[in-house]
Order: structure tokens, then sequence, then C-alpha cells
């Protein structure tokens, strides 16, 4: 066992030594990854020498890595090793965080992470929630629970609004909440990217005088595009006058509340009735780790708590907080332990400083990119995302939407950096999320000379 748990370790520290150096994206075909593992169940137990030795050469090998500093895309998740440990810990004690008296300290310790949290965000006591797998299921969950408490069984007619620019998973949860797609009304954003406040209050106009009941905006607070930021004041109000739900989805934004230049973009979070936040984005967890918070916990166990005759005995055992009353899941692995850990370790101010490097390292990023003409900043920096496009003179959309496509292929297949293309009104932009702390200036200007080469070879 201690063989075999130091090579794991040497493995580990050597990959994290060599990240920087390493490729961001290059994996094999499929045929050949197939090819290396496609057998039978083996019968007959082999070295688990070797089989780690595969798994070091082959597997590890063949995956894009998500915390390289050079991995622009989608979120990264800058993971940390002190957290990483935390992991190998809960699953070598194999704690079980469904029920207080079966883990009564890890309970404990998730209910002071959540608190943590909770202080972060900046909302009130007695607000908690759960830690899940991720955003996707903490807005499934933020939005079950909105449904339950908001309507009760009668949400035939009941009608909820979301931005343009929402991020996909609300639209599959709501899809698995069992309301029709129609249910979900789509408001255009503005020339910013945020929710159009009059299309808002028109939308729920027109839909309370057409008999529809409309219960709950869910609002961004950082859209994974371009980082925008819905007026969530605003929102807040109209919630308020409307008696409607108000739902952030700060999944990988809300971590900036740290800064005081994240306080600041995220005025008005505070009055949120449920927020989704994903600790395995910019707050340097590995996967996986999301969090949902509500303002009163109880409203998540009016939503989830059953009562089985075989947990009867365990559930009502009266101390504690029984996570599997808060969220769909009864199994759940002891999630809370690595950011308990991290932060013990590294200190609240280390997680701050990290989070404003992300930030001024998009800042950087727009600088360099308005610093050459070539470049057109579509939207400036904002909460650690810059969207932008390569733009020579002359070019007509279409041209330009190939030119920055291939520009985005041609990173994946390089390896260099990883960065690819979202769209923005009809146009294909590049973008850069720099919340990895370890991300260079210099591994930004070096990534940017790159994409000016593959767009000067695309054109
Ligand atoms: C990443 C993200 C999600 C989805 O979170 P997962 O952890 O991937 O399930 C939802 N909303 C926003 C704004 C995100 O950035």
């Amino acid at each position: 066992m201690r063989r075999l748990g130091y090579l794991v370790i040497d493995m580990l520290v050597d990959h994290a030594c060599e990240l920087s150096q390493k490729s961001v994206t290059r994996a094999k075909d499929r045929a050949t990854l197939s090819a290396l593992f496609r057998e039978p169940p083996p019968q007959d137990g082999q070295d688990i020498e070797a089989v780690i030795e595969t798994a070091g050469e082959h597997i590890f090998s063949n995956v894009m890595h998500v915390d390289h500093p050079r991995f622009f895309a989608f979120a990264p998740s800058p993971s940390n090793f002190v957290s990483a440990m935390a992991d190998a810990l809960a699953s070598g004690f194999n704690v079980f965080t469904g029920v207080a008296l079966e883990g009564s300290a890890a309970a404990e310790i998730e209910v002071t992470v959540l608190d943590w949290l909770r202080q972060i965000c900046g909302l009130p006591k007695p607000a908690g929630g759960v830690l899940v797998s991720g955003g996707s299921m903490a807005n499934l969950t933020a939005l079950a629970t909105a449904r339950r408490v908001a309507l009760g069984d009668e949400w035939h007619h009941a009608t909820l609004y979301s931005s343009d620019q929402t991020h996909s998973s609300v639209g599959r949860a709501v899809s698995i909440l069992g309301f029709r797609s129609s249910q979900l009304r789509t408001i255009p954003s503005d020339e910013g990217f945020r929710i159009q406040l009059d299309s808002l209050r028109k939308a729920i106009h027109q839909d309370r005088s057409n008999g529809l009941r409309p219960f709950c905006v869910v609002a961004n607070a950082g859209t994974i595009n371009t980082g925008a930021v819905d007026p969530l004041r605003d929102i807040a109000d109209i919630c308020k006058d409307e008696r409607m739900w108000f739902h952030a989805d700060g999944a990988y934004g809300a971590a900036s509340l740290l800064t005081d230049e994240g306080k600041e973009a995220l005025r008005g979070l505070e009055l949120v009735d449920s927020l989704s936040l994903d600790p395995h984005k910019w707050l340097f967890q590995p996967y996986d780790i999301g969090c949902v918070l509500v303002r009163d916990p109880r409203w998540l166990e009016e939503t989830f708590r059953v009562l089985p005759e075989y947990l009867k005995e365990v559930l009502s055992w009266g101390e504690g907080v029984n996570f599997s009353d808060r969220s769909p899941e009864l199994t759940r692995r002891f999630r809370g332990l690595k950011l308990w850990m991290s932060v013990k370790a590294f200190g609240l101010d280390a997680f701050r400083r990290a989070v404003a490097t992300g930030l001024s390292n998009a800042r950087f990023a727009e600088k360099q990119l308005r610093s050459n003409p070539v470049w057109e900043v579509l939207t400036p920096a904002s909460l650690g995302v810059v969207a932008f496009r390569y733009h020579p003179v002359g070019r007509s959309d279409t041209d330009l939407n190939r030119i920055n496509l291939a520009i985005s292929q041609r990173c994946v297949a390089g390896g260099f950096a990883m960065v690819v293309t979202t769209e923005l009104r009809n146009q294909t932009a590049l973008r850069l999320c720099t919340i990895n702390p370890r991300t260079s200036t210099e591994d930004i200007s070096d990534t940017i000379r790159y994409l000016e080469r593959a767009g000067a070879s695309a054109s």
C-alpha cells in the first residue's frame, strides 16, 4: 500500500512540476486510443505498478490539462495540490456524507464551509445550502426548490425568465423539471450582453395579463461567454415587486466577491433567494465541487426530504444536518474536505490574491489586444473574461468567422494554448478566461502572438 501511494504521489508531483512545459491539448485520435484500451475485462489481476505505468503513459498524457497556465477556454479549473490530497483522504476514508449520523464530523465540516461561502457571497443568516457536483446540479437543485416553494404543485402555467446569454444548464434544468420549453422566456440582452430590463418587465406583465404565472428570474452573475453581469439590484427589485423568486447563476463569477472589484461588479447578489457557485472553477478546487446556497435552507428540505422506512432511524437521529435532505443525492462523497483543507492551509487572503490575479490578467490581455489593430476587442475584460476576434481590414463577417474558427482549430491541434470560439450576435469570437493564477503575463502575450500567427496564415 505504501509503495503504491508513493508511486502515485511521485506521478502527481512530477506532473505539477512539468505541467507548464507540457502540451495543453494534444491527444491521440479515438481509433488509436481505442486500440490501446479496448479488451475484455481481464480475469486475472496484473501487477499494479504496470497498470499505473499504463495510466501515466497512455491516459494522463491523452487528456487536456484544464489547469495548464495556457488553458484559456470555457472556465479553466486551476486546481491545487492540497485539495487533491484532501480528495485522496476523503476517498481513502470513504466518508459517507448523506446523513449526519454516519458522517458526523464531515457534516459539520460541510456546514462550516457552506457558511464560509455564505459569508463570501454576503448572504444574510440563516442562508445555507449543499455541495453538489457542479453548476449544472446547483442550478437544477435551486430551480427545483424555487418551483416547490413558490408554486407547490401548480406549475403548469408558471413562467421563468432569463437572458439569451444564460448558461445551457438552466434550460436543461427547466426541461428536467418538467416545464415545457416555452415556459422559459428568453429575454434579449443589451449591447453589453446584460438582460434588457424593459423587455423583462414587459414580458412579465404580458404573461401575467394572459393568465400565466411568472415566478422566477434567473440572473447571470458572470456569463460564460463574456463575463457579463445582469443588473442584479434592478432584478432584485423586479422580483420583490412581482413576488418572484430571484436565482443567480454565479457558477464561475461569484468567487470574484473575494475582491473589491468583484464586490462592485456583483452588487445586489446578496439579495438572491438562491445562488449557484462552482468552487471547482475560481476557488481552485479539483473536480468536482459545486454549491447551491438559498436564503433559508429549510426550503431545500421542503423540496428534497424523503423518509424511507430503512432510513427512518438515522434520519430522525436529531443531531446535525442530513445533507441527503437538501439535494437529489443520498450517497454523497465528502466534497467539503478539500475546500476546508485548502482554505485552512493557504488562508483566504491567498485565495483573494489569486482571484485578483485572474482579474488583472484579463485586463492585461485586453490591453495587449488593443495595442494591435488586427485585433477587435468585442467585449472588454469582465470577471476574468475578454472576447475578441482577428479582424484584418476589408473582410466580410463570413470571412472573419471562418478565419477565427481556423485560429481556434489551430490551437486545439497545436497544443501551445487552448483558446476556442464562442458566438456573439452571429459573430465567431475568441475568448480568454484568465482565472488561473499560475498564468503569467508572458503566457498571455505569447498566446496572443501565437493566435496572431494562426490568424495571418488563415487570412
Ligand atoms: C460552468 C458553468 C455552469 C455549469 O457548471 P458545471 O460545473 O459545468 O456543471 C453553469 N453556469 C455558469 C455560468 C457556468 O460558468
